[in-house]
């Protein structure tokens, strides 16, 4: 089986009063069109995690996520795609969530575990898994070396050289691939970070983990609203005005968060005149559905 997806993820530029006045313009490139689930960054990272279990002839994929995971999703529909079995190890108590519907539809198998031992993942991939020779391991978030590559791939497609990249970071892995891409082509673009968690100057470690060689970027670190997949109302009236004024759908928990930063420190005058902004919209819209009442 030949493990690839044709990528078709555009850059789009946004128009807004804001950015004329500042002299600055904003493109922002669509990862969320690369497939309806197995969406944005995920199956960028997935790519190479997904032709070295093949490579070792493993057929079972064993994942891990909370109720609401993109990556669980993305994870479910790939394995049914290509043609492996698949078990999702979901944090917390037994629920059920269109998330979750559609990892059961896609045949990924589900184990709800509680917290405590959620914590340790490699032993619960050996507790159930330990003799399963056909399994094979994929951390939370697709988190790896091997993520990072797949998303050092977005560079290779742009077309233009932008002053600024700006993604939202979970596991730090898309970040830490993206930096990388921009120094296997040369390029000074400064990358920026934004967390989407509370306190989120850790995620410092988690990016240099999987930087070749070592780079600096900048961290966003007032951007997570509360803490991950917390909103409040200023986000949520963002969202609704950049839904309506763009076409493009964002979700709250990680694109909403990064691009209401940037029009934050556009607003504060934080770019130069004639910078160039890209964005990453890193696309997770099914979590959306599980958000609904917060609109
Ligand atoms: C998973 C996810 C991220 C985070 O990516 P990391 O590589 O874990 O930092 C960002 N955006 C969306 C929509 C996601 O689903």
């Amino acid at each position: 089986m030949n493990i690839d997806l044709e990528i078709y993820s555009p850059v789009q530029q946004i128009k807004n009063k804001l950015f004329d006045e500042q002299g600055i313009t904003l493109h922002i490139k669509r990862d969320d069109l690369i497939h309806p689930l197995i969406s944005g960054n995920k199956w960028r990272k997935l790519k190479y995690i997904l032709k070295k279990a093949s490579a070792q002839n493993k057929t079972h994929l064993v994942t891990f996520g909370g109720a609401y995971s993109n990556h669980l999703l993305a994870t479910a529909v790939a394995a049914a795609k290509f043609g492996f079995n698949c078990t999702g190890i979901v944090r917390g108590e037994e629920v059920t969530n269109d998330t979750l519907f559609l990892c059961r539809l896609h045949g990924m198998k589900l184990l709800f575990t509680d917290r405590e031992s959620y914590r340790d993942k490699p032993a619960l991939f050996d507790k159930y898994f330990g003799d399963d020779e056909t399994a094979f391991f994929i951390d939370e978030g697709g988190a790896s070396a091997e993520g990072a590559q797949g998303c050092a791939e977005l560079v290779d497609e742009l077309t233009q050289i932008y002053d600024h990249i700006f993604c939202a970071c979970g596991t730090g892995t898309t970040a830490a691939g993206i930096i990388n891409g921009l120094h296997n082509h040369g390029l000074n673009t400064e990358f920026n970070a934004v967390p989407v968690f509370k306190n989120g100057g850790f995620m410092k470690d988690e990016i240099d983990k999987y930087l070749i060689p070592p780079a600096a970027y900048q961290l966003h670190t007032a951007y997570d609203f509360g803490g991950y997949a917390k909103t409040d109302d200023k986000l949520i009236s963002f969202i609704k005005q950049f839904v309506a004024d763009t076409g493009i759908l964002v979700e709250p928990v990680y694109t909403g968060k990064m691009l209401y930063a940037i029009y934050d420190l556009a607003g504060k005058g934080y770019f130069k005149p004639g910078n160039s902004i890209l964005a990453i919209h890193t696309g997770g819209l099914i979590g959306l559905l599980g958000m609904k009442e917060k609109f």
